[in-house]
């Protein structure tokens, strides 16, 4: 997949600011750092784009993670159904929930990237300097 700055899904994936898609978004780049892994930077270290605008921003967030869990049991549940004949209900939900537990830490960070990604646009002269006034003397 050709992923560019630009689109929505390359910040989500990359851990970047969703409006320049050039500052980090989390701190630390292993979502597997679990002592770590939800430490989100102030606000964007390229543009200053504040990353919490408002305390209890990311509540919203919780509707991204429960989809991206949907979407987890659901392709589970379909791979057990392709790879394994007559497999007992509750291994698919248990592998489902396994899975689920598992991607957690990434789960979390996209549900976030994913939230803000939803109000913030990408614009593609933030990750620039060039916001001085041009000089126009003489
Ligand atoms: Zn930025």
């Amino acid at each position: 997949m050709m992923l560019k700055k630009g689109s929505k899904i390359y910040s989500i994936i990359n851990n970047k600011c969703p409006r320049c898609h050039t500052g980090d978004f989390f701190v630390f780049p292993n979502a597997y750092d679990l002592s770590s892994f939800s430490k989100m930077h102030k606000e964007c270290p390229v543009c200053k784009l504040t990353y919490e605008p408002e305390p209890g921003y990311y509540f919203g967030a919780m509707y991204v993670s429960y989809a991206i869990n949907v979407a987890v049991f659901v392709a589970v549940w379909v791979a057990c159904a392709v790879l394994f004949e007559d497999l007992n209900v509750w291994y698919q939900v248990l592998a489902s929930v396994v899975l689920g537990l598992v991607l957690t830490p990434v789960t979390f960070r996209y549900a976030r990237l994913g939230w803000i990604n939803f109000f913030v646009r990408y614009d593609s002269s933030a990750n620039t300097n060039n916001k001085v006034p041009a000089i126009t003397s003489q």
